[in-house]
């Protein structure tokens, strides 16, 4: 994939209790290896997006492509992760993360191989026999985005991945969970209500307006390259300025 392009995309919910506005006229781009992050005050449409991403959703206008051809007829797959994790539970490990493969009927040796390597590389190979509730919340995800890999997709959507776990756990997961994105080279749409989350882990973060969401900015987010990881980041003397820019912008008040 080179680019992913939502153009003019209105989304309205047609309910009993009339019509909900959720997205008013959303125009972007996400290019290939980048880290977006969506960020926006809570029930403003910011799900609404990647489900229409997904193609779970069909908007109420507007187009999405990729590589300038229609949703319906792209040949790229596209990974959805939850901020719940989705593992079964009655599933090892193992069987957990070969789950897509089995489902689509693509369980070939050679398949396997790479989920195995994905399951060695991230450290969660001795845990293969494990049972998702013997696993910390942070190693959870990492099972179910080794799930999500397993199918090779060319764009992962993530929304709000990390907000079931503690603050500790999420800090840590987030920085894993980032490395294994990077290193293998997936491009990646986050959907966060944490500004410090989003700022520690993308190269770019649109800022949406209460709902009916409209984009209210797009910031490009750069940091010297000694602060490499999402982590260190955070020690970033740029960081405050980020986050008191994005801040600024949010319109969380009632
Ligand atoms: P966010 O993820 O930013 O919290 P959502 O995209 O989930 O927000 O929802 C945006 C708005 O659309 C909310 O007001 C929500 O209640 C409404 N909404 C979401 N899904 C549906 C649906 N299936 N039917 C009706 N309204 C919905
Ligand atoms: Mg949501």
């Amino acid at each position: 994939m080179n680019e992913l392009n939502m153009s003019h995309v209105y989304m309205n919910y047609h309910t009993l209790k009339g019509i909900t506005e959720a997205l008013k006229d959303i125009s972007f781009s996400v290019y290939n290896g980048e880290f977006i992050s969506i960020v926006g005050p809570s029930g403003c449409g910011k799900s609404t997006i990647l489900n229409i991403i997904a193609g779970l959703l069909a908007p109420s206008s507007g187009n999405i492509s990729i590589d300038n051809r229609s949703l319906n007829d792209s040949y790229l797959k596209i990974g959805y992760m939850f901020q719940k994790d989705q593992l079964f539970e009655w599933l090892t490990v193992w069987n957990n993360v070969l789950l897509g493969l089995r489902i689509q009927h693509k369980l070939t040796e050679e398949n396997k191989n790479k989920v195995k390597k994905l399951l060695t590389d991230y450290t969660l190979w001795d845990f293969k026999d494990h049972y998702p509730n013997q696993l910390s919340g942070g190693m959870r995800q990492r099972v179910a985005l080794i799930r999500t890999l397993a199918l090779n997709p060319s764009v992962l959507l993530l929304d709000e991945p990390f907000s079931a776990l503690d603050y500790q756990s999420r800090l840590s997961a987030s920085n894993e969970i980032y490395k294994i994105i990077k290193l293998e080279n997936k491009t990646a749409i986050m959907v966060t209500h944490d500004i410090s989350e989003a700022i520690s882990m993308s190269n770019r973060i649109l800022v949406l307006s209460k709902r009916p969401a409209i984009l209210k900015k797009d910031i490009t987010i750069k940091f010297d390259e000694k602060f490499d990881s999402p982590l260190k980041r955070r020690e970033a003397p740029k960081f405050r300025l980020y986050f008191n820019d994005i801040w600024e912008e949010l319109d969380i008040s009632e």
